[in-house]
């Protein structure tokens, strides 16, 4: 049973883990392959989605074994939360790490998913399995997640 408005009562390394997979909005924003330019390091979106995620259920078809399965997946938890500058500024814990509020279209502030779709959050119907591509993933680059 989660507390109402936890995540504004508690930091994110306080958080249970019933708490922290809550906080995840499943919109696949995180799951859509990157680009980063080595002279740079700055990373570009993609419209092409991770083998792994599931189309229909928006849900990680591997999510135990993600690591090993896709090496270049990150696992955010409370103690790598320096990695978080690789989450979608809308990610839940993004926002909350830069002391931000959750988006009124998140799923624990609105009750429902729907909101997200509406407001054009999730990548369900905007993405391509890896597996269908032949070409550089840098003909496939997005600003749809800016
Ligand atoms: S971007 Fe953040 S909120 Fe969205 S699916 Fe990934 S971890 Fe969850
Ligand atoms: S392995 Fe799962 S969690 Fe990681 S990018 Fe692919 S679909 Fe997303």
């Amino acid at each position: 049973m989660l507390s109402p408005y936890f995540w504004e009562k508690k930091s994110l390394s306080e958080l249970n883990s019933e708490e922290w997979e809550a906080l995840c909005d499943r919109c696949g924003r995180c799951c859509t392959l990157k680009v980063e330019d080595e002279n740079t390091h700055q990373i570009y979106d993609t419209h092409v989605i991770c083998r792994y995620y599931h189309l229909s259920t928006g849900r990680c078809q591997c999510y135990l074994q993600r690591s090993q399965k896709v090496p270049d997946c990150v696992t955010l938890t409370e103690k790598n939360l320096d990695s978080i500058y690789f989450m979608p500024k809308t990610c839940a814990y993004r926002l909350l790490a830069e002391g931000k509020p959750l988006a009124s279209w998140h799923p624990l502030i609105c009750n429902n998913h729907q909101e997200m779709i509406t407001a054009g959050i999730a990548i369900k119907g905007k993405v391509i399995p890896e597996t269908a591509i032949t070409d550089d993933l840098i003909y496939h680059l997005t600003d749809l997640y800016d």
